[in-house]
């Protein structure tokens, strides 16, 4: 099929875009398959991102298309309050099969911003059918993204993605986050320093009490603000202390999850286990929109059993398309397919690759940090002191345009892409990289 641009572009409100530049200047995307998209007008772009850090297993799979068509032929749409489908019980222990023990109790959602929102509301349910509805303190972290809903940019440490949207929740303090160039920049795998950093929750629970506080959540690493890895012993000490207040942990595994950081979620990675996990992204390979709320037995159990505020529903909460009959096919074909080909391990397995080929950027303009786990990375550039960001989207761009596909937060460049990607991929798209940075200068 041909691709056609767009004559009319005025109608799309595009998210987190500026609208005008785009319409101005429009790059648009046609086809994708495996480690490429294809452009309107016909150019290959190798996909440095997994989409947006999605597309684990690369694009158009047909294991995935054909589940998909299948499904949409049998079962397009089933109402999943009161009733069930099968899909749905098959996806749900198929995820619980590759959680951290314990968390075995699967809610479905439509993406991670909603995963989020479910979490906190799970939290907040489970102190209240403990007799313990006093706990609505929420505790984030800065430069955490948790999706955009209400709950999501209020734990949320972002600013800019808080600023025009009011209050939002109240009762809500903040983590300092764990970037410290100072004592850290360029490391390898884990930074070294900075475990420290997670006993300030400790002050946070003495100004507040900890039967005031529901829940902790944290990306075990930090995507969206510029790959922030956990240094060494930080997420341990962190469990250590909500474990000793009795506080729930949760960890945003949107993007850290599945296969991501060379495990099936950046718990088993870490070794360090939480009491609820959200999913999204990977779970469906992104082919159709899908999250899920892992959730250990006993809170799922405590608010199962408790008495409810009304017969017949334990759990208030819920979306019309909460397991939807096809995204629940499009799940199991991809779980199938990151087993089958071993994906989670292939990512471990290139980590070295991919470090050595990273780091070889150092020293190159404006280059003043590179950082990297699993199949991750984020390569830091001096901001231009006139344009804070500018030097990110000129990169994002004139990448775009040379046929690779990076994503940038302000002026740091993010790379996760499928974990498909060859060994000769990556060194094409770190002397791509390498060749943009260069002629930044
Ligand atoms: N949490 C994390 C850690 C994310 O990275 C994202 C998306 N980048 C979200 C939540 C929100 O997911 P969505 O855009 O699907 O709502």
């Amino acid at each position: 099929m041909a691709a056609t641009a767009p004559n009319d572009l005025s109608n799309w409100w595009m998210p987190f875009s500026d609208n005008r530049y785009f319409k101005a200047n429009p790059r648009l995307l046609a086809a994708a398959k495996d480690m490429h998209y294809t452009t309107a007008d016909g150019r290959r772009v190798l996909d440095g991102t997994a989409g947006l850090w999605c597309v684990n297993a690369g694009h158009g799979r047909e294991p995935i298309v054909r589940a998909i068509q299948e499904q949409a032929a049998t079962l397009d749409f089933a109402p999943t309050f009161q009733l069930g489908h099968p899909l749905a019980f098959q996806l749900a222990a198929r995820v619980a099969g590759i959680m951290p023990d314990g968390l075995d109790r699967v809610f479905f959602t439509n993406s991670g911003s909603e995963s989020v929102d479910t979490a906190l509301k799970i939290a907040l349910a489970y102190w209240r059918a403990r007799g313990q509805g006093q706990r609505t303190r929420l505790i984030g972290r800065e430069r955490g993204y948790h999706g955009v809903g209400f709950g999501g940019i209020s734990v949320g440490g972002i600013v800019t993605n808080r600023r025009a949207f009011g209050p939002g929740l109240t009762g809500v303090d903040h983590l300092p986050h764990t970037h410290d160039p100072a004592r850290n920049a360029f490391s390898r795998g884990q930074p070294a320093h900075g475990a420290d950093l997670a006993d300030r929750l400790e002050a946070i629970i003495a100004l507040h009490g900890a039967d005031t506080i529901a829940a902790v959540i944290v990306e075990p690493l930090a995507g969206s603000t510029g790959v922030l890895v956990p240094p060494v012993g930080y997420l341990e000490r962190l469990r250590a202390i909500t474990a000793h207040h009795g506080i729930l942990l949760i960890f945003d595994e949107v993007i850290s999850g599945c296969g991501r950081l060379g495990a099936a979620t950046a718990a088993e990675r870490f070794g360090v286990t939480p009491d609820l996990i959200c999913l999204a992204k990977g779970l469906t390979n992104a082919a159709v929109p899908m999250g899920a709320v892992a959730v250990s037995r006993h809170v799922h159990d405590a608010i199962v059993d408790a008495p409810g505020d009304a017969p017949g529903i334990e759990l208030f909460h819920g979306y019309t398309y909460s397991a939807h009959a096809l995204a629940c096919a499009a799940g199991i074909a991809t779980l199938d397919l990151y087993a089958s080909e071993g994906l989670f391990a292939r990512a471990r397995g290139l980590e070295d690759v991919w470090a050595d080929a990273l780091h070889g950027l150092k020293g190159l303009p404006h280059v003043i940090d590179i950082r990297n786990f699993g199949l991750v990375a984020g390569i830091e550039l001096s901001p231009r002191p006139d344009a804070p960001g500018a030097r990110g989207q000129d990169i994002f761009r004139s990448m775009f345009d040379a046929g690779l596909l990076i994503r940038v937060t302000g002026d740091i460049i993010a790379l996760s892409p499928p974990l498909i990607i060859s060994t000769d991929q990556i060194g094409e798209m770190v002397d791509r990289l390498a060749q943009g940075l260069r002629q930044l200068a």
